[in-house]
């Protein structure tokens, strides 16, 4: 298929199957060999219903040490919703990667339960900027070995008044990452996170 063409393993081509795709969508087709060929900062205009959360996900999946249980990749979204959609995507895409497992962590929840999920092993965290800081001053999760983030709908966290909490924990990850950015829109809010926290980031736009 055209997914083969991509450079994506054999785990996830039989999940594009299981899920029907049968064709790359356009940001799914620029983002995907750019990801999995470089470790590249990358900042994508996309819109929603694109197939975005694929597009990173897909090579943040292949990306991933599963044998590992230390978490990996974070993927920061704006709202509860839109995390846990992401994380049943995720968990959708990475069914054949044996051990692989992706945490939702948001407000409004026990933060016990989110916590106990956590300690079993979570190679992907995707979460809430706000209940994402609280369990890292709670040190509840460890950022500290992250090789991975993403920050979905950057134009939405920043709308939202995220940006302090942003700030703090990327602060909190390895200078040594590789961050994808996806935005809707460019307002100069997100050029400035992506001046102040990505460097030399490939665009792509849909
Ligand atoms: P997203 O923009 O990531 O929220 O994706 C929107 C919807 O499109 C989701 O329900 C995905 O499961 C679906 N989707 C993503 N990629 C493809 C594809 N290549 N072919 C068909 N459906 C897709």
């Amino acid at each position: 298929t055209k997914f083969e063409a991509l450079g994506l393993d054999k785990a996830l081509l039989d999940a594009v199957a299981d899920m029907g795709f049968e064709t790359p969508s356009e940001v799914q087709e620029k983002a995907i060999p750019i990801l999995l060929k470089d470790e590249t900062d990358l900042v994508a205009l996309a819109q929603t219903g694109t197939g975005k959360t694929a597009a990173f996900g897909f090579p943040l999946i292949q990306k991933i040490d599963s044998s590992s249980k230390t978490t990996q990749g974070l993927i920061l979204s704006p709202t509860r919703e839109l995390c846990l959609q992401i994380t049943n995507e995720m968990q959708a895409y990475s069914k054949y990667v044996k051990g692989l497992n992706t945490v939702a962590i948001y407000g409004g929840a026990s933060i016990t339960e989110q916590a106990r999920q956590i300690k079993r092993g979570a190679q992907i965290v995707v979460a809430t900027p706000g209940r994402m800081k609280d369990m890292i001053g709670r040190g509840l999760v460890d950022i500290s070995k992250i090789d991975y983030c993403i920050l979905d709908e950057a134009d939405e966290m920043l709308n939202m008044g995220f940006y302090e909490d942003i700030k703090d924990i990327l602060s909190g990850t390895p200078k040594e990452k590789s961050t994808w950015l996806f935005s809707a829109t460019m307002p100069k809010e997100v050029s400035v996170i992506a001046k102040k926290f990505m460097h030399n980031p490939q665009e792509i736009t849909v």
